[in-house]
């Protein structure tokens, strides 16, 4: 099928040209009809949508899919963790006047390379305000916070998720322990799926991550925030990072998220955060329409399905040529 896909890493060519004010950077152009899930990412910065680089991947890539992503913040909150990216951007990035001038262009550049790598179609950025970290997700999403536009976000996500048909919306999972911009965007999220009629509103899923320290427990609903009750049965959907693939089954979608991850230079701690993640855990929330649960299911599975065919190879391609050669 991958033959068949004609796309273009625009961003990474550098020829993603600044689209019209409002409009989407398209980073990947489908040319060919779209066979699998659409799906819309919706996250408070650049980086958030590493939490589902390969399922966003793969979705594409294996089921004929497409993806877009769309960002509320422009990620300039992230001055504190710039210290190895001044010398490759010059500038000094740490600095708060600094870091708050320059990040946004930055880190927008910066996320639309891993669009290309995830080969995600379009980004759309709502370019608020990345204030400063707290877990309250009261200091954005208050009626006299004076942060974000809500007003102008709530119109965009639901104009969004009516314009793209989307049959999954993939959000951060909305834990008292995290960001409070996580929290926000996906309360959001929420609240414009639920102004959808049920049978044009797409499944509301939240991800987190199993790594080898953590199982991940389905987040609880969240205090003073009803819409982000899960659906009934809160068992997750997991998609397995370290399916193995490749030569003697030596590589993984660990590496595609490395990847994304890599490109977020300005962010220092995110690179840490490499091949930690195992396996992902979607859990559906409870506003989602009927049949979610079984469509979702069905679209793990495809995930769950082999992408490649190992290709087999002569002696000239090494002493480590067969695919039945112990692994030394
Ligand atoms: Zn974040």
């Amino acid at each position: 099928m991958r033959q068949h896909i004609t796309w273009f890493i625009l961003a990474l060519t550098g020829c993603a040209s600044t689209p019209q004010p409002g409009q989407p950077w398209v980073v990947t152009q489908i040319e060919t009809p779209v066979t699998g899930p659409r799906v819309l990412g919706i996250y408070a910065h650049p980086d958030d949508e590493t939490s589902a680089a390969a399922i966003l991947y793969k979705t594409r890539a294996h089921l004929g899919g497409v993806c877009d992503l769309l960002l509320i913040t422009n990620g300039e909150g992230g001055f504190k963790y710039s210290t190895l990216a001044e010398d490759l951007y010059d500038a000094e990035l740490t600095d708060e006047t600094v870091g708050r001038s320059r990040l946004p262009e930055i880190r927008r550049d910066e996320f639309l390379e891993g669009c290309a790598l995830m080969q995600i179609r379009a980004a759309y950025f709502l370019e608020q305000t990345d204030h400063r970290y707290s877990t309250d997700p009261e200091e954005v999403l208050a009626a006299d916070a004076g942060v974000w536009d809500l007003g102008r976000i709530e119109h965009a996500l639901v104009e969004r998720m009516t314009k793209g048909r989307y049959d999954f919306v993939l959000t951060f999972a909305p834990t008292p322990q995290t960001h409070g911009h996580h929290q926000a965007a996906t309360i959001l999220a929420l609240r414009a799926a639920a102004q959808l009629p049920a049978d044009r509103r797409p499944a509301v899923l939240c991800a987190r991550q199993e790594t080898a320290e953590e199982v991940p427990d389905p987040p609880a609903i969240l205090s003073g925030y009803p819409e982000t009750a899960l659906a009934a049965d809160a068992s997750p959907l997991i998609f397995d990072r370290t399916q193995p693939f490749g030569h003697r089954g030596r590589l993984d979608y660990r590496v595609l998220v490395n990847w994304v991850i890599a490109a977020h230079k300005s962010q220092g701690t995110m690179q840490l955060a490499m091949s930690r993640g195992l396996r992902t855990h979607l859990f559906l929330f409870a506003l989602s329409p009927p049949g979610s649960a079984e469509a979702a299911q069905a679209w793990l599975e495809g995930l769950a399905q082999p992408q490649f065919t190992p290709r087999q190879y002569g002696s000239s391609a090494g002493t480590n040529a067969s695919n039945s050669t112990p692994i030394q």
